[in-house]
């Protein structure tokens, strides 16, 4: 397949990798017409059929940028019912950095810029959790799995407050790793049995939803007798696979966080509060 840019080919093989089939430029779409003549049109690069998504990268100069801003506009106002999100630079370079491309000098590694919550209000907030997940699972002992690494401190948080028989597991799978080709695959898997059991998947942070898909697929396929997902952070505004959230603690803004289990490089896992980590460091 011959892309027009390397980052349209590095975005394939992520979605590859999370298991989501794509075309590349498979339609245009017509902007402006004279008569029969079509004088602008637009095409964007992948379209994600399981998704009913079209996918634009824009990863070039700001000029260009403004450019494609105005297209997918137009496109939005005349197809309404195309269903369009445009990945910009920012967007790209942290979808890149959560796979490890960070900063290529380690004593660049930033610092947090700001705090987005403090060790008590994550404390508050998983405590309320733990107690509504008590309430609907009453009179039931529900099987709590957590991804690994980052939900670590959350889960031991979230169980702590719950007043349930709750059984408890993990799974590790692996995260994207540059053109190494493969799909997700399970690192760890379930010790315990789930068929015919209540599972609650917990997760640290939902993004795009691409490994919260893939992970419920195979929960499902287990065949539970039901499946809720209890995410800590959700960061809605760059969801590309539309997957149900039960619980969350709360919700984040498109930026990179750290802390309370997640990681940048493996570190700051150990901070009490969830920040967020200076944008220069992304960039
Ligand atoms: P998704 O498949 O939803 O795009 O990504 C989910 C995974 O990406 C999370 O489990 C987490 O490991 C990682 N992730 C997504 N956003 C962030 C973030 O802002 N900070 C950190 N540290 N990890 C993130």
């Amino acid at each position: 397949m011959e892309f027009a840019h390397e980052s349209e080919a590095e975005f394939a093989r992520i979605l590859d990798f999370y298991g989501i089939s794509w075309l590349y430029e498979p339609s245009s779409f017509p902007l402006r017409r004279k008569g029969e003549r079509i004088l602008e049109a637009f095409t964007p690069d992948f379209f994600l059929p399981d998704l009913n998504l079209y996918v634009e990268l824009t990863t070039l100069r700001q000029k260009l940028t403004t450019e494609k801003n105005r297209k997918v506009r137009l496109l939005r106002e005349l197809y309404p019912q195309v269903n369009i999100k445009l990945l910009n630079r920012r967007d790209y370079l942290r979808l890149l950095a959560k796979y490890g491309y960070g900063p290529p000098d380690a004593k660049k590694v930033p610092e947090i810029d700001r705090v987005l919550a403090s060790a008590r209000q994550i404390q508050r907030r998983v405590a309320e959790l733990g107690a509504q997940i008590s309430r609907d699972y009453s009179g039931q002992a529900p099987v709590a799995v957590g991804i690994l690494k980052g939900v670590f401190f959350f889960m031991a948080d979230l169980l702590r407050h719950t007043s349930l028989p709750v059984s408890v597991d993990f799974m590790a799978i692996s995260s994207y790793e540059g053109d190494s080709g493969g799909a997700v695959k399970i690192l760890k898997d379930l010790d315990l049995s789930i068929t015919d059991q209540h599972v609650l998947l917990v997760e640290d942070i939902v993004d795009t939803g691409m490994t919260l898909n893939r992970v419920l697929e195979r929960l499902r396929s287990h065949r539970p007798a039901s499946l809720k997902v209890c995410a800590l952070l959700d960061k809605r505004a760059r969801r590309l696979v539309d997957v149900p959230l039960d619980y969350v603690g709360f919700e984040v803004p498109d930026e990179f966080v750290v802390g309370y289990g997640l990681d940048y490089q493996q570190r700051y896992r150990n901070l009490p509060f969830i920040g967020v980590l200076k944008q220069e460091a992304l960039s």
